[in-house]
């Protein structure tokens, strides 16, 4: 079993490219998640949504024992020096050496403030132990499934590679691999650019060669393409920072603020702020509110409020500028309504994909059953 998983090869994109993954013939579109991969990547791993599993986006309130404790001191430095690139590095190294394994980036958040937070990510998602509760991870090693993965943590060219190579030896049942190196071309090209169609060529062709080495040597070779969400081409910008600067109430004296590209998150300290800024988005174009019941049927609504009391969600294709996760806007986004067409994630395979799989909770299960008939067929 090969599963390859592709971070933000939406169903819309995939489906669009003529020729893209023929040997691939069982397609489902699968439902993705409201929010980003730090919620989606561990919703594919458990087979649960947000408010189950506990993470939902990079930056959750801190409530006690945050890798940013002290930084709060950071604003004695002039405003330069607090966003200086040699800084950053320093404060991430510092970040890391206390036993954050997770992906994390400081992005553009204001140094200071990140005292304010924490990370949701921890540990390393891709291996057993590294989620809430029970993971795909954790079942391959129960079931002593002779398996290797990839992730991040290495260059996708050299983890294709690396797969490729490990497959040729046949010595694991199942091998991964995570890459987000079209997430990165999407977000810089949009979904039209040049480099996007050739990735989606190159994975093409990696497919195409893992099928058929292993037809050469009589094998057969069960393979998943998956992703995780889509990706919207941004149309508009929003300027939410902006609207709020006009506003007498003020942060983070007032209320505590996140501003992701595609959401802005409150914690309020007084009822004041909240009637002042809930006014002044509630008039602004290009997003709105959501209330408890639409987060209750995300599977984001958190009973501790640990990723906001309050959050204004942006319309699929407008993107928050600037933002904590920086000052500039990109050609494409996500993050958005996960209704949206454009934010639909994939599983793609040459095995039959049952009717039932029809969204990100649904793969862990799917793909421990195959694992299951795997092992059946091998007895
Ligand atoms: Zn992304």
């Amino acid at each position: 079993m090969v599963v390859l998983l592709v971070d933000a090869l939406g169903w819309e994109l995939a489906a669009r490219t003529p020729g893209f993954a023929a040997m691939l013939p069982e397609r489902r579109r699968l439902e993705t998640i409201l929010g980003f991969s730090s919620g989606a990547l561990p919703t594919l791993f458990t087979g649960r949504m947000p408010a189950e599993h506990g993470r939902w986006l990079m930056y959750r309130r801190a409530r006690r024992g945050t890798p940013f404790a002290g930084f709060g001191a950071l604003a004695l430095l002039p405003p330069r020096l607090q966003r200086s690139w040699k800084l950053s590095r320093l404060l991430a190294r510092a970040v890391r050496a206390r036993g954050v394994r997770g992906y994390f980036d400081l992005y553009d958040v204001p140094r200071p403030l990140l005292a304010a937070f924490d990370l949701a990510e921890r540990d390393d998602i891709f291996a057993p132990g590294g989620l809430p509760g029970d993971s795909l991870w954790d079942a391959l090693e129960r079931s002593n499934t002779r398996w290797r993965g990839w992730n991040w943590r290495t260059s996708e060219a050299g983890s294709l590679a690396a797969l490729e190579r490990a497959l040729e030896s046949s010595q694991e049942d199942f091998l991964f691999c995570y890459t987000a190196g079209l997430d990165a071309l999407l977000h810089r090209e949009g979904s039209r650019g040049a480099g996007v169609r050739a990735r989606l060529a190159a994975y093409d062709a990696w497919l195409d060669r893992l099928a058929r080495a292993a037809a050469r040597r009589g094998e057969e070779l069960w393979l998943y393409l998956l992703s995780d969400h889509g990706m919207v081409d941004v149309t508009s910008t929003v300027d939410v920072m902006g609207r709020l600067g006009g506003l007498a109430a003020r942060w983070p004296r007032e209320y505590l603020p996140f501003f992701d590209s595609t959401m802005a998150r409150f914690w309020w300290r007084g009822a004041g702020a909240r009637d002042a800024v809930r006014t002044a988005l509630a008039d602004l174009p290009g997003g709105r509110w959501l209330d408890d019941a639409e987060l209750e049927w995300a599977g984001a609504r958190f009973a501790r409020h640990d990723y906001g009391e309050d959050v204004w969600l942006l319309d699929p294709g407008a993107l928050m500028v600037p933002s904590f996760m920086g000052a500039r806007p990109v050609a494409a986004m996500h993050g958005y309504d996960a209704a949206h067409p454009d934010m639909a994630a994939l599983l793609w395979s040459n095995r039959p994909v049952p009717a039932e799989v029809t969204h990100l909770r649904d793969v862990r299960g799917f793909l421990e059953r195959e694992l299951g008939a795997l092992g059946a067929e091998a007895a």
